[in-house]
């Protein structure tokens, strides 16, 4: 499949699809989001699990709900191998619900950064427009856990045009980040309707959309869509690749459709525990990122959220990791690691400290393999 013609858009949704403006019926949503395993139940087709392990499972489920794309699920090498990267981000797990101290439902403080519904403004220039609470998969190491818990449906398009006139009497707002859940299990016409508004707001100059859709739901990115997201020249795509396996021919090519329509692709992994606390691992994972040409942008340290602790990884991790990457490999293909601060602080910058030390006008370096110099600094 070299040639840019022979990507072919299979899985097209079906002539018409729903309105915009129509209030949507599950059965609208995309077919990705169908094909999917969404009990706990079924996951004996795939996994060995002994009764009783199903039965713990369920309670996790009533907590923690299931859900994962049969086209994620066939990326598991070995069904009988609970370290499976691809496993781990899919399959509950009991240690979800041992519940442990720094264990938070919105440690970020979403909900007290949000000045009308569906919308966090944390940033000067920049907000947060939560479209959906649905996904195609529940990532075990989701950050907004908390919200599938709410059986609450989709934001309806009054609360976002409430957002919307919010975020046009903030001239301050210069980009607007499409977010949920996922903004591409909504039905492309619904997506559109969304982009449109939004892009009528004379202050955005920017739009990005965050999706996994790529990474685990690679079907999603058919034609009709494509159409859609080519009518908007300010558009960015954030994708969430988390380990080399990942990036599968299926999900190379639903990259590069997306890239056909002029869309920069920049990828946000979480570090996770057992899955790409490893340098060699990260480093592989961004290798293959660069060559399809999606931009590794943030290695998130993974939040204090609820039923999420064991993914915690030390920050030191983190750091170890960025200081193997650094000047050891093209900078085009390094992450900034990020934490995200506790209550809406933001994101803060992780990195290894390469001054050694300052004086009156000199300040010593050192490099990527720890050789020290000095420079002269001038005067401010
Ligand atoms: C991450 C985030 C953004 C976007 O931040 P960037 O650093 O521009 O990627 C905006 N608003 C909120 C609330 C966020 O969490
Ligand atoms: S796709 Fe994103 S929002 Fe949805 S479960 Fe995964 S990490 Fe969470």
């Amino acid at each position: 499949m070299n040639s840019e013609e022979a990507i072919s858009f299979d899985n097209d949704e079906p002539g018409g699809g729903c309105p915009a403006f129509r209030v949507h019926s599950v059965t609208a949503r995309p077919a990705a989001e169908k094909q999917s395993i969404s009990k706990v139940e079924d996951l004996t087709r795939y996994f060995p699990f002994s009764d009783s392990e199903i039965s713990s499972l369920k309670q996790v489920e009533k907590i923690f709900p299931v859900r994962i794309p049969s086209y994620y699920l066939q990326l598991i090498r070995d069904y009988s191998d609970p370290g499976d990267p691809i496993r781990k981000q899919c399959v509950p797990s009991l240690e979800e619900i041992r519940q442990m101290e720094d264990e938070k439902v919105d440690p970020l403080g979403e909900e007290k950064t949000s000045p009308v519904s569906c919308l966090v403004h944390r940033y000067p220039d920049r907000v947060l427009l939560l479209v959906t609470s649905r996904c195609f998969m529940y990532c075990r190491h989701c950050t907004r856990k908390r919200l599938w818990k709410n059986k609450v449906s989709d934001p309806s398009l009054a609360d976002i045009a409430k957002a919307i006139a919010y975020i046009t009497s903030h001239k301050e707002i210069r980009e607007v980040v499409v977010s949920g859940g996922d903004p591409l299990t909504l039905p492309s016409e619904r997506l559109d309707y969304i982009l449109a508004m939004i892009k009528q707001c004379s202050n955005v100059e920017v739009m990005r959309i965050g999706t996994r859709a790529p990474v685990v739901a690679p079907e999603r990115i058919d034609k009709v869509l494509c159409n859609i997201l080519k009518q908007y020249e300010n558009l960015w795509v954030n994708v969430q690749f988390n380990h080399p396996r990942e990036v599968t021919p299926q999900a190379a090519a639903a990259c590069k459709k997306i890239q056909r329509c002029g869309i920069p692709i920049s990828n946000q992994s979480v570090l996770l525990k057992g899955i790409n606390d490893d340098p060699e691992v990260m480093k592989e994972l961004c290798h293959k990122l660069q060559a399809i040409r999606v931009r590794p942008y943030y290695l998130f340290q993974c939040d204090r959220v609820i039923g999420t602790s064991h993914f915690w990884t030390s920050v030191l991790d983190g750091i170890t990791i960025m200081e193997r990457m650094r000047g050891w490999t093209g900078g085009m293909c390094v992450p900034l690691f990020v934490i995200d601060g506790e209550d809406g602080k933001g994101k803060i910058p992780i990195s290894p400290n390469y001054i050694v030390s300052f004086s009156a006008d000199t300040i010593t370096f050192r490099n990527y393999k720890n050789e020290l110099f000095t420079y002269r600094d001038s005067h401010s």
